[in-house]
Parts: structure tokens; C-alpha cells; sequence
């Protein structure tokens, strides 16, 4: 069975956005921090704030202190001044777009215009909405609820941003047809329009469709809706636990997309459970993956990579201890990302649950190879001399850094404490040590020549560099799949130039 992840599928811009705002405040700041109601509708991210001790509140209480985030949502101006009265610092994390409605809805409610909304009534983003109407709002959910309106002298019209497409044109064009003076607004979010139309084509080309969300979270709620519409089987889950893999037995092909409050990490788990249960069908292909899988997770194959890599720059350079050179670049690449997961087993929780799994149940012999690989590498660069044990120790020491947070919160404002925090790092620090242990290490232990040194380097960091820019650290099915939908929008967008 092929399994086609949705270009859209995941966080949007607003959604991320606040995610971002509430864990930057939670560095920045030692004060308690709180979001007004669930920061987004999906179970698991909440209870990753929770875990943060990033709580919420419900209620506005009469007295408070600390911190409190307004979600992608938005709230009523009400809402937000009652928060500043009791005495908290407030963060507004409303999306912009939702910011450009109310601003549309307050500047018309102003002059006495009505507000109809085009929307769920109990939607916390139109609860807010209805809150700069002045008294003077009303959400639709149907094409009834707008007959039932009364005729109004002056009013504008506008949807919630995740309102079903077709449902506001059908909005749009009984207005046009029976109250031309109404001014109407396109509101709904870009971002969902395009989820919105990609999941009715997914739907169209393959034979089943799977929708990863909250079960409270309207906007994904709506793709299950519309992706059912299209007759096809469409199942709405939160969790990869909840597939029911007969429904799916016939399809070929499913198509797998999620909502605006869906973590890439949640998508990326259930493209794998998905994926680990087509394989348990074909016990050779299980094997074989397995195996891959542990090469992966190890880093074995990860530090066979560097030791051909390095066997070849040695080569390029005419030198001498060429297998000798190979091993020291094998362990030293094998002891820093073994350590360097060790370290991220915490944040791996959310990005690559699998790998910090692996890494907590395994933790004691992960340690004790990586040390080993680390003191045997640093051993036979002793034996090359002593110019090229200090260089690797150097490089094992900003390895090792690379987690851990070594930046005093003045120089990095909170925001950054270790090397990992600041934009680029990855690639440069990956780059530079391969770079050194490939090429910079035999050519300093058998004083290699100078051209075909600086050769042998950039031929190691430039297939370093595609490697890391290209490629996520865990290259899989799916990354191979991500690859070819960048390489797919960069042609769609450019082919007419390079035609
Ligand atoms: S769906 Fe659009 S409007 Fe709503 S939070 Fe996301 S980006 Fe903002």
C-alpha cells in the first residue's frame, strides 16, 4: 500500500506561531504562564505544555499573576482587558488573520453596521468575533440560520477562518442575490483553502483517506467531513492507535493529511505505525527493515558513511594509512551522535518519539559504546601525533557542546542556551566536523599536499553539506518522500523559467 502525506498536512502559520510564543515566554521568563483555554485542540500538545508546567486557565479570576497567552483563536476585547484588570502580563498570540477580522468587524460595528458571521457559533475563534460587534453580531452554521436573519439596513458578512469553502460561497451568493448591499468579506485563511482542496484531490486519486487530529479541533473535524463527501472510506483519528486496519485492507493507496493543530511530529508517528504495520505483513521486508532500522538508530551506518568517506579523501590525497584514518573518522562520528541522542532523549520525546524510545531503553550500553568509540578514536589520533589528537579533541568537545546549555542566559536572552538554539548551527558544526575528521585529520598526520587537500575537502563538505541541508538527520521512506515534494515544488513553480 502507498501512503501520500498531504503538502498541507500539519501546523499553519497561526498555529505555530502561538506554539512558538508559549514556549519561547516559558524560557524567557521565570513567572507562571498560563493560555486562556486550551492553547490548540490536540490532546498530545497539550499535554506536552503540561509537562512544561504551561497550564491553563478557563476562568478569568477576579486576581492573578503570571503570564497569560491568548491563543491563535483570538478572545472577545472584553476577555483581554478582564485579564490585564485581575493583574496578569498578557501575550497575545492571535493568528494575524484572525486579527485582520476582528479589525474588519470593529472598524464596520463602529459605524452601526451588523456583523454576520458565517460560522460555528461556539467556536472560540467566533466567540471572540462576535465580541468587537458591539452587540450586534450573528453566527450562521447553516444556510436555514441565514434565512431566519432579519433584513438589515447595513450590514457586513464574513466567515470564521475555517469555515467550509463551498458552504461561505453558498453564503456569498444568497447575499449577492437578496441583500446586494451587504459588504462582504473573503476571510477564510489561505492555509485552509489549500488543505481544503488538496484533501478533495488526495481524496480523488487515492482509495482511502486518513485525517490525524483532535477530535475537537473543527478545522480537522471539517477534512474528515469533506474527504468523506467524496465517497471515499475517510477515518478521523488522534492517534495511530485508533486505525482500523480493515476499513483499509483494499485501498491501495491511502492518502494521510492532518489539521492546522496537528504536530508534524504526530504525523510523522503515524506515517511510521502505519508503515511498521504493512511490513509485519511480509516477515522478510519486516526483517530486512529492522535491521536498517537499528543500523539507523545506532548510527552504525551513520559512521560507516564517515569511514568510506574519509578511506576516499585519503585516497584523493595519495596518502598512506588510509584504513587507519577511516577508523578514527568511524569512531568519532559514531561516539558524538550516540552522545548527542543520549543528550536529546527529552526533546526527541516530540520530534522522533521512536529514536528517544530506543535511546531510554538502551541508555546503558548506548553510553558505554559511545564512550568506548569516542576514547578508541581519540586513542589512534594519539598514535598519528599530537596535532591531530588535539584537533579531535577539540572537535569532540563543540560535539559534545552541541546539546548541552553552556550559553549564559544573558548572551542569548533566554532564547538561546545551547549551540543547537542558534539558526544554522546544525548544519555548520556537522559540516565543519566532518570536514575535519574526513579530510583535515590525514592530511595533517601524513602532511598531504596542499591542493589536493583543499580538493578532498570540498569534494567531503560539499556531500556533507547536501547531506545535512537536504536530508533530515533520519533518513527514511518518508524522507524520501519529502525530498521529492520540495524537488516537485520547485520544478511546479519554476518550469516555465527553466523551459
Ligand atoms: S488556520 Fe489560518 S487563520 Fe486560523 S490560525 Fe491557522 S493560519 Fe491563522
Amino acid at each position: 500500500m502507498k501512503i501520500v502525506i498531504a503538502k498541507t498536512a500539519g501546523f499553519c502559520m497561526g498555529v505555530r506561531r502561538a506554539v512558538d510564543m508559549v514556549l519561547d515566554a516559558s524560557t524567557r521568563y521565570q513567572d507562571p504562564i498560563f493560555t486562556y483555554g486550551p492553547l490548540i485542540h490536540n490532546p498530545q500538545v497539550l499535554q506536552m505544555l503540561e509537562e512544561k508546567h504551561i497550564f491553563r486557565i478557563e476562568k478569568i479570576p477576579e486576581k492573578g499573576t503570571g503570564i497569560v497567552l491568548i491563543r491563535a483563536h483570538g478572545v472577545p476585547p472584553q476577555d483581554q482587558a478582564a485579564l490585564k484588570d485581575a493583574g496578569f502580563k498578557v501575550i497575545n498570540a492571535t493568528c494575524p488573520r484572525v486579527l485582520r477580522v476582528q479589525v474588519i468587524i470593529n472598524r464596520y460595528a463602529k459605524k452601526g453596521y451588523a456583523v454576520i458571521i458565517a460560522g460555528d457559533k461556539d467556536h472560540p475563534e467566533v466567540i471572540g468575533l462576535l465580541g468587537y460587534a458591539r452587540g450586534n453580531g450573528h453566527a450562521v452554521d447553516s444556510m436555514e440560520a441565514l434565512f431566519a436573519l432579519p433584513g438589515f439596513e447595513n450590514a457586513i458578512v464574513v466567515a470564521q477562518t475555517t469555515q467550509n469553502l463551498s458552504f461561505y460561497d453558498e453564503v456569498k451568493a444568497w447575499c449577492r442575490a437578496h441583500a446586494s448591499h451587504y459588504r462582504i468579506f473573503d476571510t477564510i485563511c489561505g492555509s485552509t483553502e489549500k488543505r481544503q482542496a488538496e484533501i478533495r484531490m488526495l481524496a480523488e486519486e487515492n482509495d482511502a483517506v486518513i485525517v490525524v487530529g483532535g477530535k475537537d479541533s473543527g478545522n480537522t473535524r471539517r477534512l474528515a467531513e469533506i474527504a468523506a463527501g467524496t465517497g471515499k472510506p475517510a477515518v478521523h483519528i488522534e492517534d495511530a492507535a485508533e486505525i482500523d486496519y480493515e476499513t483499509l485492507s483494499q485501498a491501495k493507496s491511502v492518502a494521510l493529511t492532518a489539521g492546522a493543530s496537528t504536530p508534524n511530529w504526530i504525523i510523522t508517528d503515524t506515517y511510521r505505525k502505519i508503515e511498521n504495520h504493512l511490513q509485519k505483513r511480509h516477515a522478510v521486508k519486516a526483517g530486512l527493515y529492522f535491521f536498517r532500522d537499528f543500523l539507523l538508530k545506532t548510527n552504525i551506518l551513520a559512521s560507516a558513511g564517515a569511514g568510506s568517506l574519509t578511506y576516499a579523501c585519503s585516497k584523493l590525497q595519495g596518502n598512506g594509512q588510509n584504513l587507519h584514518h577511516a577508523l578514527v573518522a568511524m569512531l568519532y562520528v559514531l561516539s558524538m551522535q550516540i552522545l548527542n541522542n543520549l543528550f536529546a532523549i527529552r526533546s526527541d520525546r516530540y520530534n522522533h518519539p521512536k529514536r528517544a524510545l530506543f535511546y531510554k531503553e538502551n541508555r546503558t550500553y548506548l553510553w558505554i559504546l559511545a564512550v568506548l568509540s569516542g576514547g578508541a578514536g581519540l586513542y589512534l589520533s594519539f598514535l598519528s601525533g599530537p596535532v591531530s589528537f588535539l584537533l579531535l579533541l577539540i572537535m569532540s568537545f563543540l560535539g559534545l557542546s552541541y546539546n548541552l546549555k553552556i550559553i549564559p542566559l544573558s548572551v542569548g536572552k533566554g532564547r538561546i542556551a545551547s549551540i543547537k538554539d542558534i539558526p544554522g548551527s546544525k548544519t555548520i558544526l556537522i559540516v565543519s566536523a566532518w570536514g575535519t575528521v574526513t579530510c583535515l585529520l590525514p592530511a595533517v598526520a601524513d602532511h598531504g599536499n596542499l591542493l589536493s587537500v583543499a580538493a578532498a575537502f570540498l569534494f567531503a563538505v560539499g556531500l556533507v553539506f547536501g547531506r545535512t541541508a537536504f536530508l533530515i538527520s533520519w533518513p527514511s521512506r518518508e524522507t524520501g518522500l519529502r525530498v521529492k515534494k520540495r524537488f516537485r515544488f520547485f520544478w511546479e513553480r519554476n518550469k516555465a523559467l527553466i523551459s
